[in-house]
């Protein structure tokens, strides 16, 4: 019998995972077919439960849903339950488990944007939504002294910060007005600059201007495109990378959770860069273009 596995999130219709999955599957030989489920807010529990019956493999969960979920499932793993988030969920018989496979794959992008050079210790972090979560975790997990975060709504960011304060106890990680000047005296300090805004999603703008980047800041933006961010940071002489590496790797992560085999990258990646040429533009957490993160 052919087994599903759903991605379950509002909207869907633009995501690239339904044929980055179903190419892993197909090269493999899985006998699975991956399925968007759009679910508003009041339908996700009735999903949920339909996930424990024998057809399902388990699912991946996304924007506005990843934080809703997480009392809906039986267990947590610990980047799950860390980051109060779940973007992936496989089954133990009837039971289910959430996982956060955003975590390993954000931190397969920082490793690769820092390459061979010494592991920075300072960060600053644009955004406090789902995927800044994953964000300040890794960081935190990755051994960072002084993370700040800057969020638009103040008290988002404040709210994360706290969330954390455990894990982060031994380092600074704070909050901070959205203010330019501000963002650039902090850049005048860290080594890394992530935006994990969706500002440069759905319009060419950037969160801040390129003008207050220096050569020395590595760049990464959560979003899979050459956003004006990473384009203005080019610029500026600085190292940058997008949101592809995170988007296959969560993915890969997610499919060997589901099938308990190595992810096919190669064919993974084509399927993913095919997908996008056709014209689908969205990363997993988009809010998408014509709908409200929050439903
Ligand atoms: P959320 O909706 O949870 O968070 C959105 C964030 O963007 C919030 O911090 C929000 O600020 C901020 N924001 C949105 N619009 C504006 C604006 N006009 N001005 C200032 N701030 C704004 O989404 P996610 O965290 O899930 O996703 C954020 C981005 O990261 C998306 O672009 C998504 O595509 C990308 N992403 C990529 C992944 C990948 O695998 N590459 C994985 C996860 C996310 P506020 O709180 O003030 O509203």
């Amino acid at each position: 019998m052919t087994k599903r596995v759903v991605l379950i999130g509002h909207p869907v219709a633009h995501s690239l995972s339904g044929a980055m999955q179903q190419a892993a599957f197909d090269h493999l030989g899985v006998d699975a077919a991956y399925e968007l489920w759009d679910r508003p807010p009041a339908s996700v529990a009735e999903a949920i439960a339909e996930l424990r019956t024998e057809a399902f493999l388990g699912a991946n969960v996304t924007i506005p849903h990843k934080e809703r979920v997480v009392p809906m499932v039986d267990k947590l793993t610990e980047e799950a339950h860390a980051t109060g988030a779940v973007n992936t969920i496989t089954k133990e018989g009837r039971k289910l488990v959430g996982h956060n496979t955003d975590v390993p794959g954000f931190k397969v992008a920082l490793d690769k944007l820092v390459g061979r050079q010494k592991m920075p210790r300072h960060a600053v972090v644009l955004g406090a939504g789902g995927g800044a979560r994953a964000v300040v975790h890794s960081l935190i997990r990755e051994g960072f002294q002084r993370v700040i975060v800057f969020n638009r709504h103040l008290h988002r960011g404040e709210a994360m910060v706290k969330h954390f304060s455990r894990s982060a106890a031994h380092m600074d990680l704070r909050a901070m007005p959205w203010h330019e000047s501000i963002i650039e005296a902090e850049l005048s300090k860290a080594k890394v600059l992530i935006n994990a805004t969706s500002i440069g999603l759905t319009a060419d703008e950037s969160p801040i201007p390129g003008e207050i980047l220096t050569p020395d800041i590595l760049v990464l933006d959560l979003i899979y495109a050459r956003t004006r961010l990473l384009r203005e940071a080019e610029k500026a002489g600085c190292a940058t990378s997008d949101g592809g590496i995170m988007l296959l790797n969560q993915g890969a992560a997610a499919f060997t959770l589901w099938t308990g085999q190595p992810a096919p990258l190669d064919e993974m990646q084509a399927a993913l860069e095919a997908a996008r040429a056709g014209g689908l533009t969205s990363a997993e957490g988009e809010p998408g273009a014509a709908e409200p993160a929050e439903a």
